[in-house]
């Protein structure tokens, strides 16, 4: 299947950039990678982490020496722990000990984890380089690489130190996730259901008909087919779309906004998601996991505030399913989560926002002082006790 071109206007920066989708693109990293960057660049440092870089590092450093780059490479450990300040500083001093010019660049391959602290790192060094991202996860390529937020975790919080920084292309090759662990499938299936959710009917039928046809338990059996090949690009290309489309408009997700076209409505789902996370330290649910149950607790919430109807609860209900099974809610105590949602506050000057929906795609941002307290305890009781 040809490689599917997103062009990507971000106004602000003057920074468009392309997005390619398609299937066995790594072989084609060197040149993607030189006409994004063009001839001035002569080195590249790839970030990645040893499970990916083992994988298909040897193909993309190939590919990047053919196009006449210099190429080393960075590993960081796996996992949301090295998403750093201390992992960033061991970027950047590997950065100077590469000899990384202001005419050089960063290449991030990985899942969200790598490309956050390959971007936070190429934001900051030299006042900021180039950097490309190649997403390996699901979630990846049809949410973190697109956008340009960057960051790691610190004593703040998580993601809560970081900078806005462009990508100067994204290169998707849906291929690698052939070997995505099946949990890591349905964690980045949940984003786009919620992308569907908040889109419209035409991008959730479209994730809901193809998690039909191709659920990720049986994914390692649909490889080598082509059918499947060009229904999840397409898929993927859609969804990034949708994001490519929200970002474009409201890039650096400007604080005041309320409208349906803030960047801030693609937390649709993350109040309960980030509470969820938070109660069990996170280490219990992958995000995107979290947010399934997110996306379901927002939707009987707006139903319950008669802002939505119940077929579009059940119809939500039924997609997310689809997604994979998620993790019980057996042990999860209420009391904590309501405390949980404090925390989401104050970041937001004392009040918590929540993306509600009047109905699929058309997501309503509210604060919880439009929302009665109580509704918010008694949705969340009935929640729990009906998934434990
Ligand atoms: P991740 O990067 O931790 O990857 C999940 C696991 O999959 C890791 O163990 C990784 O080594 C492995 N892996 C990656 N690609 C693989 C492949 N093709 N085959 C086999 N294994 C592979 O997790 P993630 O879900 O990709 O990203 C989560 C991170 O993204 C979080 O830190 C989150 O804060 C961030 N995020 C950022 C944004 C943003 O806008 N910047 C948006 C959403 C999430
Ligand atoms: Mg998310």
């Amino acid at each position: 299947m040809n490689p599917q071109s997103l062009k990507i206007k971000i106004a602000r920066e003057m920074s468009d950039y392309e997005i390619v989708v398609g299937n066995d693109l790594i072989a084609t990293t060197g040149k993607w990678a030189r006409k994004c960057l063009g001839k001035g660049a002569t080195k590249i440092v790839i970030v990645s982490n040893a499970t990916v870089f083992k994988l298909y590092g040897k193909q993309t450093v190939a590919s990047l020496i053919m196009a006449g780059f210099e190429v080393s490479y960075f590993l960081i450990k796996d996992g949301e722990a090295h998403k750093s300040l201390k992992t960033a500083e061991a970027a950047l001093k590997f950065f100077a000990e590469s000899g990384l010019s202001r005419t050089d660049a960063v290449v991030a391959l990985g899942g969200g984890v790598v490309g956050d602290l390959a971007g936070f790192a190429a934001a900051i060094y030299l006042r900021g380089i180039s950097f490309l991202q190649m997403p390996t996860t699901l979630l990846s390529m049809i949410d973190s690489s697109v956008g340009g937020k960057t960051g790691v975790n610190s004593v703040f919080g998580k993601n809560l130190t970081g900078a806005f920084h462009q990508p100067r292309g994204v290169l998707i090759d849906t291929s690698v996730l052939k070997t995505l662990p099946q949990r890591e499938l349905t964690a980045g299936f949940c984003e786009a259901v919620k992308q569907g959710a908040i889109s419209g009917k035409t991008l959730l039928g479209q994730t809901g008909d193809f998690l039909a046809v191709f659920p990720p338990r049986k994914f390692r059996q649909f490889n080598g087919s082509e059918k499947f090949q060009a229904r999840l690009s397409e898929l993927i290309a859609a969804q990034v779309a949708f994001k490519a489309k929200i970002v474009a408009g409201d890039e650096r997700e400007s604080s005041d906004r309320k409208d349906a076209g803030s960047r801030k409505i693609l937390n649709f789902g993350h109040t309960l998601a980030h509470a969820l996370e938070k109660v069990t330290d996170y280490r219990y649910f992958k995000h995107g996991e979290a947010v399934g149950y997110g996306i379901l607790f927002a939707a009987e919430l707006s139903n319950s505030l008669a802002l939505c109807g119940e077929k579009d609860v059940e119809l939500l209900n039924d997609v997310v399913h689809r997604a994979g099974s998620l993790p019980t809610l057996a042990n999860i105590d209420g009391k904590q989560v309501l405390e949980a949602f404090k925390f989401d506050k104050k970041h937001l000057s004392g009040s918590l926002q929540m993306i509600l929906l009047k109905g699929i795609g058309k997501p309503v941002i509210r604060t919880t002082k439009d929302i009665p307290r109580i509704s918010i305890q008694k949705a969340l009781k009935r929640f729990l006790q009906k998934w434990v």
